[in-house]
């Protein structure tokens, strides 16, 4: 018998853009920029070693039929008064020990906090005061296949490296995987009357991670909602 050659043959992981709409939402979305965050209980809004409430960034519920992290609940939080590119610090080839919380040279810990959270049932009634709330929906789109995808806001398919891929081990022992990719300089709507934010490129957006391309790998194991590691390249 002739195998086929088919057979065993990967299927392309799910994959959905990420659209942002233009319209501000004026009711609380599970899936939204800004907005008002759907957090679990006792979840608190994270703080940024400086005081400052980190700023809501986007949060949407993971599709049923992407791998490991179905139905969790993503958000990404970023202070707006601290704006650098991500550095893993790690030892023994892991990430360091509640890496979401070790010290980010120069900084005391990490001015990002991005969670999973599985158990987020209600939005908060207080929205986000700084990035702007507009609607954000999951559209399934095919992501090219083969080792590098495209470069897009998108959740699953298969990250676009902008350098050589880069992975890392969970301090827990875990491989993270891939999650979600922002690409490189996007742009997200503030409130006018705002300091401004360092490094920013325009007065009325800001930017996340100095607007590099972002790769948010999640670990598959949960072992904590915040073990997700935002690798950044340009
Ligand atoms: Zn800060
Ligand atoms: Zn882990």
């Amino acid at each position: 018998m002739v195998e086929s050659g088919v057979t065993g043959a990967r299927e392309a992981p799910p994959a959905y853009a990420v659209e942002v709409g233009t319209e501000p939402l004026d009711r609380p979305a599970r899936n939204s920029v800004g907005g008002w965050p759907c957090l679990d209980d006792g979840q608190e809004w994270p703080e940024c070693f400086c005081g400052d409430r980190m700023a809501l960034f986007f949060q949407f519920d993971v599709p049923a039929d992407v791998e490991h992290f179905a139905g969790d609940h993503l958000l990404v939080f970023h202070c707006l008064a601290h704006n650098d590119a991500s550095d893993p610090q790690l030892v023994d080839g892991l990430l360091v020990p509640r890496y979401w919380d070790a010290p980010q040279p120069p900084f005391p810990r990490p001015f990002w906090r991005a969670l999973l959270q599985r158990r987020a049932r209600r939005p908060r009634p207080e929205a986000e005061p700084s990035v702007r709330a507009l609607p954000l929906t999951l559209r399934p789109f095919p992501d090219t296949p083969g080792p590098l995808g495209t470069s897009a806001f998108k959740v699953g398919g298969t990250p676009y490296w902008a350098q050589y891929p880069e992975y890392y081990t969970c301090a827990c022992g875990t491989d993270l995987a891939y999650l979600c990719q922002v690409p490189e300089g996007v742009d997200f709507a503030v409130h006018p009357g705002l300091p401004e934010q360092p490094y920013s490129v325009r007065a009325d957006t800001c930017q996340m991670f100095l607007g590099n391309e972002i790769y948010l790998l999640a670990c598959p194991a949960h072992c904590d909602p915040a073990a997700l590691w935002p690798v950044n390249q340009h």
